[in-house]
């Protein structure tokens, strides 16, 4: 096959089709990427302009674990230096009712009402130690398939159920509540079992995590580097018309024909445009049914003073994660960041910019009781209000990872289906990019079956 003569478009160029666009342009087939927005890089996106003293931080995706393997491959090819986030372990603490404890005091200051053997937890990563056992009992064939009787089980039920025969306390249930929850929101009875252990199971031998020295969309701008020329940015695609023989898609600027088409848009965008002939009914149930996760993060930069220490903190009341985005960064001003989501996150992005920044700080008042002083100036982004977004990343209810997920993926004669929601690995930039490799499978090896 002379791979010049194919044409292939891809529609987002997040981090899943700019690594499409990167492939395939190096394996020669004429590549060209229609991008909504005024810029590249979609959830993985590094604020700057909003900041004093060049300081930065990450709206999007912020950490890389050490088992990022895709992730891993591109930041070693372009030799992207890394910074390691402090490890939990050393630089966690936890506000809850009102006190602030630090890791190594816990669980044995626990607020919370444990019973003995949970007294015992070791407090790093422990929801990832309490599903352990249960890990162990889904294979990686089991996941490849998702047919096998155990995935299905597990993810009929919801996460509380799971916990409930795991024998939990109430209070342990609520820590697991807190620790848990500002990540992925929703509440434990809409979340599916088996979408909480894939979770675990992403982390369960990380080390280490790490972020990009210079912003996480150093990654994106590598990407794009070769592809200068066949990025159209500001061009949100609206219409698809597949035959037998092409595929044209529809900008509001122009009309293009290609031989594959690559979609790696989020489901709520997936649902604006037309297709002809339209989706298979499966992935349309899917893209109406699978519900994303709101995430509001609330960034305030402050003048560092030697008696306020900013750490990591998990909180549950603001029910926050509270991270300083600058630890790597020298200078005399940092970057916290108020983390929330669900209900809290909505919270937050309901009030008007003056009632938030009130509201946030009294709540962060007893956390960090200088903070009010030394506050210069925030930024507020919620990913509900983002329009080429709409949510932060998808989540499953008990049932849809084994009756959606399959559907979501499956290529549509020449349209092929990458990004987040595509792939196990669900809320990560790993799972893109790994989807991303899927669907470069799909368009070379086209005789390889598709798992
Ligand atoms: C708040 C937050 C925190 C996160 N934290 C982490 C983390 O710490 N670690 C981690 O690994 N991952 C994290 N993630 C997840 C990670 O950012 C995503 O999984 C990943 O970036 C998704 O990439 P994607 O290519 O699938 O989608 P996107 O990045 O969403 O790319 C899709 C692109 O399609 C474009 N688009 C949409 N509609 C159209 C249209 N009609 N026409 C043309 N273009 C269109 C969009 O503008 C976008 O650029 C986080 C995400 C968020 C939101």
């Amino acid at each position: 096959m002379n791979n010049k003569k194919k044409k292939v478009a891809i529609i987002g160029a997040g981090i899943s089709g700019l690594v499409c666009a990167y492939e395939l342009n190096k394996q020669g087939y004429e590549v060209e990427l229609f991008e909504a927005r005024d810029r590249i890089g979609g959830r993985i996106h590094t604020l700057r302009s909003c900041f004093d003293h060049n300081l930065y931080a990450e709206a999007g995706a912020m950490a890389i674990s050490d088992r990022d393997k895709y992730v891993h491959r591109y930041v070693e090819e372009f030799n992207l230096p890394l910074a390691s986030r402090l490890p939990l372990h050393q630089s966690l603490s936890f506000y809850l009712d009102q006190q602030i404890i630090p890791i190594d005091a816990m669980p044995q200051n626990c607020p919370y009402p444990l019973n003995p053997q949970e007294q015992s937890w070791e407090m790093y990563n422990f929801w990832i130690k309490v599903l352990r056992p249960l890990l162990a009992t889904i294979s990686p064939e089991d996941l490849k398939e998702l047919t096998s009787e155990k995935c299905i089980e597990y993810d009929k039920m919801s996460f509380r159920e799971l916990l409930h025969k795991l024998d939990l306390s109430p209070g342990a249930i609520k820590l697991m509540q807190t620790s848990l929850l500002h990540l992925i929101g929703g509440s434990f009875d809409e979340l599916s079992a088996l979408s909480i252990m894939i979770y675990a199971l992403k982390s369960t031998h990380s080390k280490q995590s790490f972020t990009i020295i210079g912003g996480n969309d150093q990654l994106c701008k590598h990407l794009a580097k070769p592809l200068q020329n066949h990025i159209h940015l500001n061009s949100p695609v609206t219409h698809i018309d597949q035959t037998s023989k092409q595929i044209v898609l529809t900008t509001a600027h122009q009309q293009y024909t290609a031989d594959h088409l690559i979609l790696s848009v989020p489901l709520p965008l997936l649902n604006q445009i037309t297709f002809t002939p339209t989706l298979s009914q499966e992935k349309q149930t899917a893209i109406a049914e699978i519900p994303y996760t709101t995430i509001s993060r609330h960034f305030i930069q402050y003048e560092k003073h030697p008696e306020e220490k900013i750490n990591m903190v998990i909180a549950d009341d603001p029910h926050a994660w509270l991270e300083d985005h600058t630890f790597h960064q020298q200078s005399t001003r940092g970057i916290l960041e108020v983390h929330t989501s669900g209900k809290s996150a909505k919270h937050y992005q309901q009030l008007s910019p003056e009632k938030r920044k009130k509201h946030t700080l009294s709540k962060l008042k007893p956390i960090y009781p200088k903070l009010e002083t030394l506050y210069e100036k925030e930024r507020f982004i919620c990913w509900d209000d983002e329009p080429y977004s709409r949510g932060a990343y998808c989540y499953y209810k008990p049932g849809q990872i084994t009756d959606h997920l399959p559907h979501i993926k499956k290529p549509e004669g020449k349209l092929h289906f990458c990004g987040e929601h595509t792939s196990l690995y669900f809320a990560s930039i790993n799972g893109a990019i790994e989807s991303a490799h899927r669907v470069l499978e799909e368009i070379t090896n086209p005789s390889k079956p598709i798992i």
